[in-house]
């Protein structure tokens, strides 16, 4: 049985890759500092023999034993509320924190590394949609670079391991991904929307709400980290919903989706805030053969539906 090693593994993408992982034979460790994370994402596997939760910073090293066939790092804030609390620890997990999990990569040769980058390394892009070859239009002094640049570094520091050892890596460029798990209260749009929806209150509309991002169901995100995963490609690969909407139409879907009549209320835009995300996932659809399946409507369902169990509202 192959064993991977997600870092990140109680968060809300790295816990469905655990499920993903363990449904396709791999025996998974999970590490993670929980410090977004949740142990109750990973309660479900806790009896499971080929699942283990290792409670570790990973900016500290990375303490796992035994065989290591893939390592898969997601370890780092991801809400722009919570990174922007932690700037340095989200710096250091983007630089130390991917350090040691490419040096576990590279004592285990012929494994397999697969770094969660992000949309975010492409700023505020100046091309719609974005292609893995825009370079990008980040601000590295503003608040977001705290992020943004860290995942820079990420992807800087895999391709050195690459050139340098020859460690078999990938590099997936995660766009916004949502879906059960989401934590309610770790501020990003889905998140806050359809808690609010549920709670009768407001909808807080970051600046106009003109701005767009595409949204891709975290079972989708899944199926395409595996399969680039298991493919032979190295460079970056966008994995994301190439439909994009803006806030305001957001707001109105989770509105009817929830059944709830609940208005609008507008609040500053946050600093650096990307006017337009999408990306063209061309590269994922041709080497792949991924494209995301699900509805908008039905994930934000299975988001509500996951809410209202958890007692949200
Ligand atoms: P999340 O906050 O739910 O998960 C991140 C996990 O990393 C948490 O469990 C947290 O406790 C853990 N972590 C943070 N610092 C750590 C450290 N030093 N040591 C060990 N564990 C640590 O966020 P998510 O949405 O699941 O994001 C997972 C990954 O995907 C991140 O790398 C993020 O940058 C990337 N990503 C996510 C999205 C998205 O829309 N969800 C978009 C782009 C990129
Ligand atoms: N946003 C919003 N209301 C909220 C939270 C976020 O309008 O309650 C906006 C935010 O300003 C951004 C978009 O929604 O334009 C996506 O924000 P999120 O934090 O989910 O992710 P980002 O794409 O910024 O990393």
């Amino acid at each position: 049985m192959p064993r991977a090693v997600v870092t990140g593994g109680a968060g809300f993408v790295g816990s469905h890759l655990c499920d993903g992982l363990l449904a396709r034979g791999w025996s998974v460790v999970a590490v993670d500092d929980l410090s977004t994370g949740r142990r109750e994402n990973v309660a479900h596997l806790s009896s499971r023999d080929d699942f283990e939760l290792v409670v570790h910073d990973v900016t500290r090293g990375l303490p796992v034993v035994g065989p290591v066939h893939a390592v898969l790092h997601l370890a780092s804030a991801a809400s722009p509320p919570a990174y922007l609390a932690r700037p340095i620890a989200t710096l250091e997990v983007g630089a130390l924190g991917t350090q040691h999990a490419l040096e576990l990569a590279r004592l285990h040769p012929g494994s397999r590394f697969l770094l969660a980058s992000t949309s975010e390394i492409y700023g505020d892009p100046q091309v719609d949609p974005q292609p893995e070859t825009y370079w990008g239009n980040v601000n590295p002094v503003g608040p977001r670079s705290v992020y943004d640049e860290a995942k820079r570094y990420a992807e800087a520091l895999t391709m050195a391991y690459h050139r340098t050892y020859g460690v078999d890596t990938k590099i997936v460029r995660i766009f916004n991904t949502y879906g059960p798990r989401l934590a309610p209260g770790d501020g990003r749009v889905v998140s806050n929307f359809v808690a609010q929806a549920l709670r009768g209150e407001p909808l807080t509309v970051y600046g106009d709400g003109t701005q767009t991002r595409s949204f891709c169901f975290v079972h989708d995100e899944v199926e395409g980290l595996i399969r680039l995963l298991e493919s032979a490609h190295v460079g970056p690969m966008n994995i994301g919903n190439p439909s994009s909407i803006t806030m305001l139409e957001l707001a109105t879907r989770v509105r009817q989706v929830a059944g709830a009549d609940v208005p609008v209320v507008h609040q500053p835009a946050p600093v650096d805030d990307p006017r337009q995300r999408r990306p063209d996932i061309t590269l994922a659809r041709e080497v792949l053969g991924w494209t995301p399946t699900t509805t908008l409507d039905d994930g934000l369902r299975e988001v509500l539906v996951s809410y209202r169990a958890a007692g949200v509202a």
